[in-house]
This record gives C-alpha cells, sequence and structure tokens, in this order.
C-alpha cells in the first residue's frame, strides 16, 4: 500500500506485538478487514526474546518469534492486511480518523486501535549511542552471539535482565549482572535461576557512569560507580547489554489523548481512550502487568470494542 487510501477502513490496528496481532485476530474475525501497520520493531518484544514459558497452553513454552509468526498467520487467514509504516501525524479530531505515515501515505479509518507497544530504554550515557553494534545492545537474541568466549555485561535488577543473562551466558565466559539497587524487581523464579547460575555474578549498588574504549571503536570496559562507598572503577567487560526496561510508544498522539507522566496512554474501561472510536491495548497503555498474555487480553477486548462502536455508528 504506496499511497493514499481513497477507501475509508473500519479499522486499523497500529502494531503487530501480541496485542496488535490479537486485536488483529478478532477484527478480522469480525470481518471488519482490518489494516495492521508494522512499525519499526515488527513483531513487538517478544519477537527479540526465548523461550516464552507462561504463555497458556504451550506447556514445554514457545519461542517468542515463532509465537508472533503463528499469531500474524492466525489474522491473516481471517482477511487482515499488513501494511509497513511509521505514524508520523494522526488527526483524531475529523472523522474518519486521519493517519499520516508520511510521503502521500495517508489512511482514513472509522476506528483506530493503537497497540504501538513500548520501545527498549537506554542510559543516556555520553559512549552509549556510539557504541550501538560495537558493543553496546539493548537485544540479547540479536547480539548475544557475537561476544562468544568473550565476558558480558547486563544492566538491571528486572525479569528482562534476568532472562538476558540467563540467555548470554550460553555465549559468555562470564556474565556480571549490575544493577543500582540491593533489590531486585525480578520474579523470585528469575531471579533464582540467575543467582544459581555458575557463570552469572552480580554487582549491586552500582551505576554504569560511561562505557569505556578510548577510540570508540569497541566496548573494553565500563566505568562504575558504587553508590553507596562512593568508589569509581573500570570493570572491564566486552559487551553491555540493557535489560532497564521499556518507554511506552505514543509521542505521536502528543496533545489529541491523555497519557501519565512517563507517555504511557490512558484508558479507562480497560481499552478506552478519551476519544470514542479510539482504543489502545497492550504495553503502550500497561505499565503494571505488561505480560504477552495481558497484552493479547486487552487486544481482544480493543477489536470487540472497536466492532461495537462500528456497529453502534453505522459502518
Ligand atoms: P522492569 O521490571 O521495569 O525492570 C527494570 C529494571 O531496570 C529495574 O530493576 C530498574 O531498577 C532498572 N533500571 C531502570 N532504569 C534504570 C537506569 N536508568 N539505570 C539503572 N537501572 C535502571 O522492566 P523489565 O525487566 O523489562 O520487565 C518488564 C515487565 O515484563 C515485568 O512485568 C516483567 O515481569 C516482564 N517480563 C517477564 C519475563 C518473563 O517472565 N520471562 C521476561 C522479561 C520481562 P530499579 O529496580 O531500581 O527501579
Amino acid at each position: 500500500m504506496d499511497a493514499m487510501e481513497n477507501s475509508v477502513r473500519d479499522t486499523v490496528v497500529l502494531g503487530t506485538g501480541c496485542a496488535g496481532l490479537t486485536a488483529a485476530i478478532y477484527a478480522a474475525r469480525a470481518n471488519l478487514k482490518p489494516l495492521v501497520v508494522e512499525g519499526h520493531e515488527p513483531g513487538g518484544q517478544l519477537s527479540l526474546t526465548t523461550l516464552v514459558e507462561n504463555f497458556p497452553g504451550f506447556p514445554d513454552g514457545i519461542q517468542g518469534p515463532e509465537l508472533i509468526e503463528n499469531m500474524r498467520k492466525q489474522a491473516a487467514r481471517f482477511g487482515a492486511e499488513y501494511m509497513r509504516g511509521h505514524l508520523v501525524k494522526a488527526d483524531l479530531n475529523e472523522r474518519p480518523f486521519k493517519l499520516d505515515f508520511g510521503g502521500d501515505k495517508t489512511v482514513l479509518t472509522r476506528t483506530l486501535i493503537i497497540a504501538s507497544g513500548a520501545s527498549a530504554r537506554w542510559l543516556g550515557l555520553p559512549n552509549e549511542h556510539k557504541l550501538i553494534g560495537h558493543g553496546v545492545s539493548s537485544c540479547a537474541t540479536c547480539d548475544g552471539f557475537f561476544f562468544k568466549g568473550k565476558p558480558i555485561t547486563v544492566i538491571g535488577g528486572g525479569d528482562s535482565a534476568m532472562e538476558e543473562a540467563l540467555f548470554l551466558s550460553r555465549f559468555a565466559t562470564k556474565v556480571t549482572i549490575i544493577h543500582r539497587r540491593e533489590h531486585f524487581r525480578a520474579s523470585k523464579i528469575m531471579l533464582d535461576r540467575a543467582r544459581k547460575h555458575e557463570k552469572i555474578e552480580f554487582l549491586t549498588d552500582t551505576m554504569v557512569e560511561d562505557v569505556l574504549d578510548p577510540s570508540l571503536k569497541e566496548v573494553t570496559a565500563l566505568k562504575l560507580k558504587n553508590l553507596k562507598t562512593g568508589k569509581v572503577w573500570d570493570f572491564p567487560t566486552s559487551a553491555m547489554f540493557l535489560g532497564i526496561g521499556h518507554e511506552p510508544n505514543a509521542k505521536m498522539f502528543t496533545g489529541q489523548l491523555d497519557m501519565d507522566d512517563d507517555g504511557y496512554l490512558k484508558t479507562h474501561d480497560f481499552v478506552m481512550t478519551r476519544v470514542p472510536g479510539v482504543f489502545a491495548c497492550g504495553d503502550v497503555q500497561d505499565r503494571r502487568y505488561r505480560q504477552a498474555i495481558t497484552a493479547a487480553g486487552s487486544g481482544c477486548a480493543a477489536a470487540i470494542e472497536a466492532e461495537k462502536f462500528l456497529e453502534e455508528h453505522g459502518r
């Protein structure tokens, strides 16, 4: 779909993570022929993870990318249509809603399901972005292999950090988890697994002040600071993987939809935004649970609400 669409869509689903694809399955089965927009991170966070052990129905677990691919096919089977694009601007004041994807790529739609998810957070260190792809990464499954036989560092104290560390222990000689506090946000089961692993060690009450390499060609060390003692030292490592959470992808709706202080879309009655006909689901509006299954549940609800809205307002 390259140019301006003349016809008005019943519904557009923004995002192809677990929430977006579940919304697409339900909307497609309701015969709404959803247009599903795939942005910069197709498949969302599940496509960057490995074994998913807590999605019901898979007693032996399922690989994240496989789960996403299955959902994608399932939605396509019922008539969902996919389009690559990055939403530049949305006009939610007029009806139908106008979605501007840059150039002459504009889509008109009666309802909108926002499932744009959340993206990895960075530390904001002076050398961090210069070394992305050269030892700094936010995706263990994408980049871990490059550090085979080398020491690796993971930053964070939540489940993502534990999961990354466990995955990276397959390649690394040693994985060090650096966390800014003594207490961990990670679930007990994940933390215990990491603690018991012979290759994983922990540095707590410690923050990273910068990523080091004088020539900025590859990571050789991290400049660390112990927050209790104030000690600063250079810690040799080959890679720094971030596991410090995510930021919601909702900036394009600033001024049009309500957001909390951290930029998450505010919803009422599960998936309703303040604009009737616009629904939000998954990590872009959920800062509390942030699970694949809760994202899927809210995607389902958003599609059902979109269908109801269209019925009540005439298609
Ligand atoms: P999270 O639970 O929000 O944890 C983020 C961690 O990063 C926290 O420990 C936080 O430290 C630290 N952090 C944040 N900003 C930092 C900064 N600027 N400098 C240093 N440290 C920083 O995020 P998450 O681990 O991505 O997990 C998100 C959700 O997904 C959770 O509900 C989690 O259970 C779920 N999840 C589940 C699985 C699984 O079950 N397999 C895997 C991954 C994620 P503080 O603790 O000090 O705030």
